[in-house]
């Protein structure tokens, strides 16, 4: 049992969990791109344990670019509108997977599909660490996903409550 700020979570998906699940996508990533250069866009600040722990088990040739969403939004009749920052590399033609720590409503994962999509890629894949399928709003096309989890708020392993836990090594649950 954990305490953040005013909250108490206890421990739910192990370290050694994690990192095991992560090693079998991978394989399966490295397996599916065979001969190809992919370009991976980690969004940041989330996924960055995530992102480190399943590039480093991929042994093709690869690049990497760092995105955050910026917190600035605008209202328009289709909702919330969050632009990309630090998309510096040219992905036309080149296969693409996004990586992130959670899709939760996948509103977000679908925005930035849409956006990613417009800068016409040859591919476009989503690896997610963790998916709340109860909390879908949006259907978000997810070719890997490291854990299906209930419809709970997780801290740990790159995800944050208000700030703080992302150093966690492990994935923890808010006790109820
Ligand atoms: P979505 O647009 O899919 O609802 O939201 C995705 C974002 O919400 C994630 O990138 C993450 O920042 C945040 N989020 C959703 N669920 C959780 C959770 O259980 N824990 C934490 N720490 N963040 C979450």
């Amino acid at each position: 049992m954990i305490n953040i700020l005013d909250k108490t979570f206890v421990p739910f998906i192990s370290q050694e969990k994690i990192e095991h699940r992560i090693a079998e996508l991978a394989s399966l990533i490295t397996k599916d791109y065979e001969g190809c250069c992919p370009v991976f866009i980690v969004v940041l600040n989330g996924s960055f344990l995530f992102a480190s722990e399943l590039v480093k088990k991929i042994p093709l040739s690869c690049e990497i670019n760092f995105i955050r969403l910026s917190s600035y939004s605008q209202t328009t009749s289709t909702g919330t509108v969050r632009e990309i920052i630090g998309m510096d590399e040219n992905i036309q033609g080149r296969d693409v997977i996004i990586i992130e720590d959670i899709v939760d409503t996948g509103l977000t994962m679908s925005q930035l599909l849409n956006k990613i999509k417009a800068l016409e890629p040859k591919s476009v894949e989503v690896a997610t660490l963790l998916h709340k399928p109860e909390a879908l709003k949006t259907p978000v096309n997810m070719r890997y996903v490291g854990f299906e989890i209930a419809n709970r708020f997780v801290v740990g392993y790159g995800l944050d409550y208000d700030g703080i836990g992302r150093n966690l090594d492990a994935i923890y649950v808010l006790a109820e």
